[in-house]
């Protein structure tokens, strides 16, 4: 592999090859996948994310909002597309983009049929979300008789899916309220067949409910974060492949005194010499000022290097006396051995977090 001589992020698709498939063996034959790609597919590119899953025969993708949804479709993605968080002003562009909306409260579903019987749509696809405990987004299990009233009264929609989404599924102190859960979702969803009459898709499983609840992946499972390499615990880490590495290089390199400060506000006082390293990634990349002042750190020819000082919108300082570097050398902020999920520990939050971050200034390569 060739050495990075600028800030990229590497993007490994066999590593997502080997989680779809990790993740698929977990489900019956007959559960649909449905892939999650919002927020640029986790950081990375939702656009070649999403053709590669569409070509390894994923059922769905989800996005959160209409937008993202729209560039998949402009982008060739020919998949369903469940819009996880639509709101009523793109009503109109999630129809003209066969894009299909979740509905969660009284309002966009009263609003979503009439854009869909303006629009002149008949049995037009969309999702009923309940909320089961994590209170978010979703109709109350009470809400059941107004929306199935609602719904007989239209052939403007048609009702593809039922779901719900797990507040606690990662955690397993809390496995009796996510049970409770579960078995809420289940009653709703009898009493909604029974009425409507006829069963749509149920889903409620994210990623680890996937690897956590078995008995509750339904028709379909709606996978993030362990398509991405993550799995929320060490034993469901082993199993999966981090898909992104970010790499970057040392700019320049600074002998400093007893005494000196580094960077902004001189936050880094020398106690001793020390050898810093100045590398061409900042909070602007994706990398938080939390990371800074020793928090974080980043791996040069094989050893840690921890953040100095603030970091800088365009670059970070690294102590590198005890290393042997030079100008030019590749740095690894994140890769398969020192995880995103590691270096996101070190300042208090989660993989999640740290991947998503990472802007849009930063060139992507596709490893094939
Ligand atoms: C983001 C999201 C997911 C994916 O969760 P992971 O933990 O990343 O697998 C699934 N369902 C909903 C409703 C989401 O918002």
């Amino acid at each position: 592999m060739l050495k990075a001589q600028e800030t990229v992020l590497e993007i490994d698709l066999n590593a997502l090859k080997h989680n779809f498939k990790h993740l698929k063996s977990k489900l019956n034959n007959n559960t649909k996948f449905l892939a999650v790609v919002k927020a640029f597919g986790y950081g990375s590119d939702a656009i070649e994310i999403a053709k590669y899953l569409q070509n390894l025969n994923v059922d769905y993708f989800a996005v959160a909002y209409a937008n993202e949804g729209v560039d998949l479709r402009k982008a060739g993605i020919s998949k369903p597309i469940l819009v996880l968080h639509p709101l009523t002003s793109n009503f109109k562009a999630i129809i003209e983009y066969c894009l299909e909306p979740s509905l969660y409260n009284i309002k966009v579903l009263n609003e979503f049929i009439e854009v869909a019987a303006k629009e002149n749509q008949t049995n037009y696809p969309v999702h009923i979300k309940f909320n089961t405990g994590l209170n978010r987004l979703g109709f109350n299990k009470n809400d059941l008789d107004q929306i199935v009233t609602k719904l007989k009264n239209t052939s403007s929609v048609k009702v593809k899916s039922i779901f719900s989404h797990l507040a606690a599924s990662e955690d397993l102190d809390e496995k009796a309220f996510t049970l409770n859960q579960i078995e809420t979702f289940k009653t709703i969803a009898q009493n909604f067949i029974e009425a409507i009459g006829y069963k749509p898709i149920l889903h409620t499983c994210n990623t680890s409910g996937i690897l956590n609840y078995p008995e509750a992946h339904f028709d379909m499972v709606r996978s993030g974060i362990g398509l991405y390499g993550f799995g929320n615990s060490e034993k469901e880490n082993k199993n999966l492949k981090p898909i992104a590495s970010l790499k970057t290089v040392i700019s320049q390199i600074h002998k400093i005194d007893r005494g000196e400060s580094v960077g902004y506000n001189r936050a880094y006082k020398s106690a001793g010499f020390v050898k810093t390293a100045t590398l061409p990634i900042g909070h602007a990349d994706g990398i938080g000022r939390q990371y800074g002042n020793e928090k974080g750190y980043v791996i040069i020819n094989g050893k840690q290097a921890p953040i100095i000082g603030n970091v800088c919108m365009d670059m970070i300082m690294v102590n590198v006396t005890d290393i042997d570097c030079k100008e030019g050398d590749e740095v690894i902020v994140f890769d398969t051995i020192s995880t995103a999920e590691n270096l996101a520990q070190t300042a208090g939050t989660i993989s999640y977090e740290l991947i998503t971050s990472i802007s849009q200034r930063v060139k992507r390569i596709f490893l094939r």
